[in-house]
């Protein structure tokens, strides 16, 4: 009789922060482990305790990928104060932390980020990532420069990685891996983010903006989609863009729109590929006046999280 009783199958889901200042390659790193090139980077708000980025299911794990936003180390502006608010809280109730380096460098920003991780009792796995960078003769300095961070303290495991060079990221899934809780799933199994296609295509068109622009503007622009709908064939799309300054609504622009129609051709074949439809994009640039420095306005914008 008990032949018929078949064993439960353990499930393993946990939360995964990935955290590190701006430029380390966060976003890199999520892409190469999603396995897909579209991943969600977002500052807008969520309605479950974190930014989910995305969502990996394999087997009998499932990788829920969450994200913060910059920390900076300015807290002059609104803005900064949010982000890094919203950084720390991001925090709360994960079950592993991908705190991300690069090279032989610890800068001050770093040691914000170590900062708000003083508090966090979940496994922090400290990779340092662009190892591909580092000169033969400088590899040497690696351990020395591992000893002294662990000194700063505890990490669970410490990786080095090189995303772009496809050094040690299985390590990586591997080491996650054995830090998720035993637990069901918490998403569907084909669920690659918990955003809906709306929200998507505002982050593709952010994404390529960043692409484009890199250092060029101070601040991830804001993405609205104030048009989606699908008619006959076609998958309608306007993006708002807004930013800061006018300055910045010039830089995206170009020389004659070139940048904008850049932005938006790319981002258009990344949609099209995600919704697996034809995408007629348009874009727009608005300056909204101030607004990083209005509280106000942040909170409209969804930057603050309650
Ligand atoms: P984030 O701000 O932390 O999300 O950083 P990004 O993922 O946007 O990456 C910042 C820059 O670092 C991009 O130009 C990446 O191509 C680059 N990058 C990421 N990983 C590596 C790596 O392993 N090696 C090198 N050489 N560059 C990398
Ligand atoms: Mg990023």
């Amino acid at each position: 009789m008990s032949d018929d009783v078949m064993p439960l199958e353990e499930s393993y889901c946990g939360f995964i922060a990935i955290v590190g200042r701006p430029n380390v390659g966060k976003s890199t790193l999520l892409n190469y482990l999603l396995e897909q090139k579209i991943s969600i980077t977002s500052r807008k708000p969520q309605t479950t305790r974190h930014r989910i980025m995305g969502i990996k299911t394999m087997d009998r794990h499932q990788f829920v990928y969450v994200d913060t936003p910059g920390m900076h180390k300015h807290q002059k502006k609104a803005i900064n104060r949010a982000m890094n608010s919203a950084a720390t809280g991001a925090l709360d109730g994960v079950d592993v932390v991908l705190f991300v380096v690069e090279r032989l460098v610890f800068t001050e920003e770093d040691e914000m980020v170590l900062l708000a991780l003083e508090k966090v009792k979940a496994p922090v796995l400290l990779l340092i990532n662009k190892i591909d960078l580092l000169e033969p003769k400088s590899r040497e300095r690696l351990l020395p420069h591992i000893q002294k961070l662990s000194q700063k303290r505890h990490f669970d495991e410490v990786i080095p990685l090189s995303v772009l060079g496809s050094h040690n990221l299985d390590t990586v899934e591997e080491c996650v891996k054995k830090y998720l809780p035993q637990g069901p799933f918490l998403f569907p199994e084909d669920q690659v983010t918990d955003k809906s296609s709306r929200f998507l295509a505002a982050e593709i068109i952010r994404e390529k903006i960043t692409r484009q622009l890199g250092d060029e503007l101070p601040y991830e622009a804001t993405v609205e989609i104030e048009k989606y709908t699908q008619q006959g064939d076609v998958l309608h799309i306007h993006g708002l863009v807004l930013v800061d300054k006018n300055s910045q609504k010039q830089i995206i622009i170009g020389k004659n729109g070139d940048r904008l129609k850049l932005i938006g051709s790319s981002a258009r074949i990344d949609m099209e590929k995600a919704f697996d439809t034809k995408v007629m994009l348009n874009l727009w640039v608005k300056v909204k006046g101030g607004w990083a420095d209005d509280e106000r306005a942040l909170h409209s914008l969804g930057y603050f999280q309650d």
